[in-house]
C-alpha cells in the first residue's frame, strides 16, 4: 500500500527571488508534480520559502532531496513529517502566495511582526500555508 505523506521545511533564498525566478521554479515544480502526484503550497516571503509537498512517500522524499540541491537556496529545515489520510492541497500542482496585506495579517496573528518560519509551530505553519492556499496569486 502506498503511504501518502505531507512535508513541510523552510528555506532561505541564496537571494532576491524577483517574478520572474518565481516563475521558474513554479512552471517546474507544477510540470514536474503532476507527473508525480504530487501536490501542494509554496509560500515566498521576507526572503524565506515555506513549501508543503503532499503525496506518495517515496515520490516526496526523492523530490524534497532533489529540491534541497537547488542553489537558489539554503538553510533548509523540515518543519514537519507526517502521515496523511487524504491531502489538503488536492487542487494545487503548486500553489503560490508571497507577501500581502493577507499574509501580514495571519502573521500578526502569531505574533509575528514578519516571516521567520523558524518562529513557527509546525501547526500554524499549515495553517498559513492552507489560508493563503485560497487566496493565491497567478503566477
Ligand atoms: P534543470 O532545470 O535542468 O535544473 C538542473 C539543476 O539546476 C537543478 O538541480 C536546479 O537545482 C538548478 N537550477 C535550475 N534552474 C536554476 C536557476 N534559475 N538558478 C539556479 N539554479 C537552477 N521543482 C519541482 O519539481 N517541484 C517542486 O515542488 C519544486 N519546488 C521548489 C521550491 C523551491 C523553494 C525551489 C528553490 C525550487 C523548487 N523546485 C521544484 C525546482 C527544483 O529545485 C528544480 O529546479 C526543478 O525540479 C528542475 O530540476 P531539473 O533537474 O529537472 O532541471
Amino acid at each position: 500500500m502506498t503511504q501518502k505523506i505531507r512535508l513541510l521545511y523552510f528555506s532561505r533564498a541564496t537571494r532576491d527571488m524577483s517574478l520572474a525566478d518565481m516563475k521558474d521554479i513554479l512552471t517546474a515544480a507544477r510540470n514536474n508534480n503532476s507527473d508525480l502526484g504530487i501536490c501542494g503550497m509554496l509560500c515566498y516571503n521576507n526572503r524565506y520559502f515555506l513549501q508543503a509537498l503532499e503525496g506518495d512517500r517515496k515520490e516526496v522524499c526523492e523530490l524534497f532531496i532533489h529540491i534541497a540541491d537547488d542553489p537558489r537556496h539554503d538553510d533548509l529545515e523540515i518543519l514537519s513529517f507526517e502521515y496523511i489520510e487524504k491531502p489538503l492541497f488536492t487542487d494545487w500542482k503548486m500553489g503560490y502566495a508571497s507577501s500581502s496585506p493577507l499574509f501580514d495579517k495571519l502573521l500578526a496573528h502569531m505574533d509575528l511582526k514578519e516571516f521567520l518560519p523558524e518562529k513557527i509551530s509546525p501547526r500554524h505553519g499549515l495553517a498559513l500555508l492552507h489560508n493563503l492556499s485560497s487566496h493565491q496569486e497567478e503566477v
